[in-house]
């Protein structure tokens, strides 16, 4: 795509989008009485107007039915699971019976290592990218310390290079290699949140599957936002949230992928609760613990349904839109952003920035920009401009424009509000 910085380039690449209209489907905040400049999807996507009424209906059964909702509401708790694993599958490139929506994303996390790290005196090792989101430090942290072993030996994490900011895939699967007899589990993010950077999932697992290792992945800044293929790359396990790129709302509940193959595997440890119980029998209230089939077999207690409904009507709207035009979307979108900074950079001496975010393809609809001394300075200018994006210490400001709502024209103005630092 050939960019220009101009207003009247932004609105015509904005008419022309097959996506334009999805914006209207949601609440775009105001500040000083104008919309904002929304680029932090990534971190809190925004209100879909159709959540309201979803979860409206579920406290309109309750009122009306108390109790009975589990099974004679519009749509019925007892089963509200079901009615989300269809097109969670859709957004991460798995089998519905691979999907369950379930708890949140560290709590989710936990629950799969009891059933895919286990860990032997001579396998036991974790390897993870160095500066991992601090709750994925802290689970595998305690996970390996639960299990006796000490982190400082136990977990392997695979650093940039000297003067480099990201990683190397060839480093992270020279570190698998390295490490071939004594790793249990190799546990990556999809997209590093403070980089940007999309890790090569497919090949990562494969490398783990080589050396006789299990693959699991935390999708926090992956799901709704890149092409994710977990069936076809034969993915062990992943866990990701609602409430970032699938717009579910804040602590909103966490998605969680098992590989088919472990559909019917009750040999594998987990820690059960009534809700994974084999579904026919569930309300018999038997001793002895049947997993449903599938993904549903990990669940613990029963669904969340005013947070579910919120996430249930999301997915709808990812449905409709489909995965591959967001992504062909989020691509220009985030190449235009990265035209406009560069653009400003060029134009104003006193932006002294750096893009850290690794190019399409190691990249989704995420910009992480380094900043000099001046970088906290630069951030309060664009909030009161009217920009919403992301101060990560210690001196980062990450962007993210999102298919569903964001507009050329928002990468347009903050060109201009950048140009006037
Ligand atoms: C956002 C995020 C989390 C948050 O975990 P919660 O349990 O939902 O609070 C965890 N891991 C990563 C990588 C994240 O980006």
């Amino acid at each position: 795509m050939h960019f220009e910085n101009s207003l009247a380039f932004a609105r015509k690449t904005d008419s022309e989008d097959v996506l334009r209209e999805f914006r209207t489907e949601f609440h775009i905040p105001e500040i000083n009485g104008k919309p904002c400049v929304y680029l932090t999807g990534n971190s809190l996507g925004l209100l879909p107007k159709a959540a309201e009424k979803a979860i409206k209906d579920e406290l309109e059964d309750w009122k009306n039915l108390g109790v009975e909702g589990h099974f004679h509401g519009k749509n019925p708790w007892f089963h509200y699971h079901k009615f989300l694993s269809e097109n969670a599958a859709l957004v991460v490139g798995a089998k519905p019976i691979e999907v369950v929506v379930m708890n949140q994303l560290s709590s989710n996390l936990h629950f799969l290592f009891v059933s895919f790290y286990r860990p032997t005196p001579t396998r036991y090792k974790i390897i993870m990218e160095a500066g991992a989101f601090p709750s994925d430090m802290y689970l595998v942290e305690s996970q390996v310390k639960f299990h006796g072993f000490d982190p400082s030996e136990a977990i392997i994490e695979v650093k940039p290079r000297d003067g480099e900011h990201t990683l190397r895939h060839e480093d992270i699967i020279e570190v698998i290699e390295n490490n071939k007899d004594t790793t249990a589990l190799v546990f990556f993010s999809g997209v590093q949140y403070y980089t940007g950077q999309v890790f090569n999932i497919e090949d990562i697992t494969k490398k783990a599957h080589e050396i006789g290792a299990v693959a699991g992945f935390d999708l926090a800044h992956a799901a709704g936002n890149i092409n994710l293929e977990l069936n076809k790359w034969d993915v062990d396990f992943a866990a990701w949230c609602s409430y970032k790129y699938l717009n579910s709302g804040p602590g909103s509940v966490g998605g969680v992928f098992v590989n088919e193959r472990y559909a019917n595997d009750n040999s594998l440890p987990r820690f059960a609760g009534w809700w994974g119980h084999d579904e026919s029998v569930r309300f018999k209230m038997l001793k002895g613990f049947i997993p449903e089939t599938g993904a549903a077999g990990w669940q613990v207690s029963n669904a969340p349904v005013l947070s579910m409904s919120v996430h249930k009507a999301s997915l709808e709207i990812f449905a409709r839109a489909g995965m591959s035009r967001l992504i062909e979307k989020g691509k220009n979108l985030n190449a235009y952003l990265e035209f406009i900074i560069n653009d400003s950079i060029h134009q104003n001496q006193n932006l002294k920035l750096e893009i850290i975010t690794p190019k399409y393809p190691e990249r989704g609809c995420q910009i992480s920009i380094l900043t000099d001394e001046n970088g906290k300075a630069l951030f309060d200018h664009l909030t009161q401009a009217g920009v919403i994006a992301d101060w990560r210490n210690p001196n980062v400001i990450r962007m993210a424009p999102v298919a569903l709502y964001n507009r050329f024209e928002d990468i347009y103005r903050l060109g201009q509000i950048l140009a006037s630092f």
